[in-house]
């Protein structure tokens, strides 16, 4: 079982008890680089194992051809590796290997923290198909989630427009019975980091072994706590209340619900597509990320490209950059000096605003004109 909890900045906190170890993200990230991986390949042998089809012992022998290091992987660790006189269901379990743990693809989706952390993979090595085939349908829970995000945040459908982000989670979830049928999180009190509480666990088990007695009281280990202890379970700010989560899915809920509660909004950027939660007190269309093969963030390069397009949409500017140009080159010829030509633009400046603003308004074209004798313009 793994946690999962917001700090003070509002960072998502991942927790795994057994290794001691966690990470922090911050919040949107884990679900929207879910929402970007490409499971369509994995979508396809999880339909083909699935309970909809029939699965024989060929198409077994067919997924070890496909993925041969896994199978060479499942044949060193499984005992018992399915024949032709198997059952559908030893097959299909022996086939869910290929989707939890594929060693010839899907890296992308096992080094998702939702993957690592969730305990599908165990679940897969321990329990039937049968009991793990919901809790691994990861391109259903995409899909799902994807939705999910288009109907509280993106969608403008008028008769969502009159619900809050809340109102129109509940009626997702009243629409969509799988929803809540997945969701099973429970909550718990921990601290950050787990190691505090190995620690206790530690001395506790130690005090034990030395009292020699079965039935001890929390009293009865105090003693052998240190102040410095003490003092680490007194700082609040480690104790986190945590929803403890199994699977894939339950992360997914907790991240979306907790952007939802604190008030965050989440939008489509209108640069590369991703989803992103707009940070800063600025309305803005675009996210701080930096595509692929660029220098500059979404951000910067719409900007370009919308400056770009007003000067080549509005006359008003597209005289006034001409303008700009002839008298900047004035200064390295030497008829201009470089405090006149500031004292030049700022004027331009303002005067071209003004302008601008009238003629998006009016198109008149004296405004042009006249503006453009301003700037003698020819
Ligand atoms: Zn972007």
């Amino acid at each position: 079982m793994s946690y999962v909890s917001l700090d003070k900045n509002s960072d998502i906190i991942l927790l795994e008890q057994q290794i001691d170890g966690g990470m922090t993200s911050p919040i949107g990230e884990l679900l929207f680089s879910f929402l970007d991986l490409d499971l369509r390949e994995y979508a396809d042998l999880y339909h083909l194992i699935s309970y909809e089809n029939d699965f024989n012992y060929n198409d077994f022998k067919d997924l070890c051809l496909t993925y041969p290091k896994t199978y060479t992987e499942m044949s060193k660790h499984r005992r018992g590796l399915p024949t032709e006189s198997s059952d559908d269901d030893t097959l299909r379990s022996f086939a869910a290997y290929f989707l939890t743990e594929n060693k010839d693809t899907f890296s992308d989706l096992y080094e998702h923290p939702f993957f690592s952390f969730s305990t599908s993979m165990e679940a897969a090595w321990y329990l039937d198909y049968a009991e793990i085939h919901d809790q691994i349908d990861f391109f259903h829970f995409q899909e799902l989630f994807k939705n999910l995000v288009d109907f509280c945040f993106l969608n403008d459908d008028p008769k969502l427009s009159r619900l809050d982000k809340e109102s129109r989670l509940f009626l997702f979830s009243a629409c969509t019975p799988r929803f809540r049928f997945l969701f099973n999180t429970k909550n718990a009190f921990l601290p950050y980091p787990y190691s505090l509480y190995s620690k206790i666990e530690g001395l506790a088990a130690e005090s034990l072994s030395k009292l020699n007695i079965g039935n001890y009281k929390a009293l009865d280990i105090l003693p052998l706590l240190s102040d410095s202890i003490i003092d680490e379970v007194s700082d609040r700010s480690r104790l986190l209340s945590v929803g403890s989560c199994n699977t894939v899915f339950d992360f997914l809920v907790f991240e979306f619900e907790a952007i939802l509660f604190k008030g965050l909004d989440i939008k489509r950027c209108a640069n590369c597509g991703k989803l992103f939660i707009p940070s800063g007190k600025y309305d803005t269309d675009c996210c701080d990320r930096i595509p692929e093969g660029e220098k500059y963030s979404c951000k910067k390069i719409m900007a370009q490209k919308r400056r770009k397009q007003k000067v080549n949409s509005d006359p008003i500017t597209k005289e006034y950059e001409k303008a700009y140009k002839r008298m900047y080159a004035r200064i390295s010829s030497g008829t201009l000096e470089k405090s006149d030509f500031l004292k030049w633009s700022e004027d331009a400046k303002q005067k071209r605003d003004t302008a601008s603003q009238r003629y998006s308004k009016s198109k008149d074209e004296k405004i042009l004109i006249d503006f453009k004798k301003y700037l003698e313009n020819k």
